[in-house]
């Protein structure tokens, strides 16, 4: 049994930055975190713990009573900005280089004369940030969403933790379906993602299951548990080592192991190590598989019921004596009798 971690994963240097940020704050009471700093409730507790102020991301188009505004690593319109200046607000801005990259390509495209498309997700707040500050646009989040469109010219760019495939996918769908436009393509997810994606693209084929690390919000952690699926491979997302079930893992020989952007280092380890503890228990290795163990009998029909609420197959009881040479009660006794007490 072995678990491989992704080769690139985790804690990406926008992130990185804009925890470094915070940390030389001296006066937390003061300011609010415009947002959540990272999709990463760690990272919220500790902000929360130091006094930090929080502005939930529905909450954004609200003045914050503090005088400092912490502008998150998914940064703000322009026209935000502008507003929480004129209120007298000091930014302490840890907006992301690569994210600002993306809101100077839409804006180049609307300076075109472009209608602008954003491959991305609807309300998310870094999609928000970029489209506030145009006249002329459309969210796509995947070519299902593509329409003809009544613009000659029409300019496309990325959410920074876009899928490459994705955007590929909707950018020709753009081209199929708009044939009289003039159509300009700017390529802004950010290599971070992209390393990820590739590494999680290398580890799904030496894999029967993975496990992705990262807040339930995280747009790039779903993306990855996303990209899991759609190649067959069962994903679990979990954001801590705690939401780790252990008969997610029957049967499964290799695991791989990956995370999304905004997940601490610790967090990564902290399920690494619980994952190498279940992979050795007898629950994931039985000695026998209850399939093939001669001292199988089937369990009765309310124990079946019972089970059934369960993910766990198959529906027998183990029932090797002590003395037989089989396997014990207590080896067998999570894999198949757990649920049935
Ligand atoms: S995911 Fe990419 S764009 Fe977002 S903070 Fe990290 S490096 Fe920056």
């Amino acid at each position: 049994m072995q678990v491989l971690k992704a080769q690139d994963m985790g804690m990406c240097f926008g992130v990185r930055d804009a925890l470094t940020k915070t940390q030389t704050i001296s006066n937390p009471v003061q300011v609010t975190v415009f947002g959540q700093l990272v999709h990463n409730p760690v990272v919220r507790e500790r902000l929360a713990a130091r006094g930090f102020g929080m502005l939930e991301e529905s909450q954004r188009g609200h003045l914050p009573d503090s005088t400092h505004v912490l502008v998150t690593a998914h940064g703000i319109s322009e026209k935000t900005r502008t507003a929480l200046l004129a209120a007298g607000k000091q930014l302490i801005d840890t907006t992301c280089p690569l994210v600002k990259k993306a809101h100077a390509a839409a804006q180049r495209l609307q300076e075109q004369g472009c209608h602008v498309i954003v491959i991305g997700t609807p309300g998310h707040v870094e999609v928000n940030g970029i489209v506030e500050d145009l006249t002329s646009f459309t969210i796509a989040e995947n070519p299902a969403a593509v329409q003809t469109y009544p613009f000659t010219k029409l300019g496309i760019l990325c959410q920074t933790t876009t899928p490459t495939a994705v955007a590929a996918a909707v950018r020709a769908k753009v081209a199929e379906l708009n044939p009289q436009a003039h159509i300009q393509f700017i390529d802004t997810v950010c290599q971070p993602t992209k390393d990820r994606q590739t590494a999680l693209e290398e580890l799904l084929s030496q894999v029967q299951a993975m496990v992705v690390v990262g807040g339930h919000n995280s747009n790039n952690t779903r993306r990855l548990v996303d990209r899991c699926r759609q190649r067959g491979i069962p994903a679990y997302h979990v954001q801590c080592a705690a939401e780790l079930q252990p008969q997610w893992f029957e049967g499964v020989q290799i695991v791989g192991l990956t995370a999304g952007t905004s997940t601490l280092p610790e967090t990564i380890d902290a399920v690494y190590h619980a994952l190498s503890t279940i992979t050795r228990s007898p629950m994931v290795q039985p000695l026998v598989s209850p399939p093939a163990c001669r001292w199988r009998k089937k369990i009765n029909p309310r124990s079946q019921a019972r089970y059934a609420a369960t993910a766990l197959e198959p529906p027998f009881q183990q029932t090797a004596p002590r003395d037989s040479g089989g396997p014990t009660v207590r080896n067998c006794l999570p894999y198949c009798v757990k649920y049935l007490q």
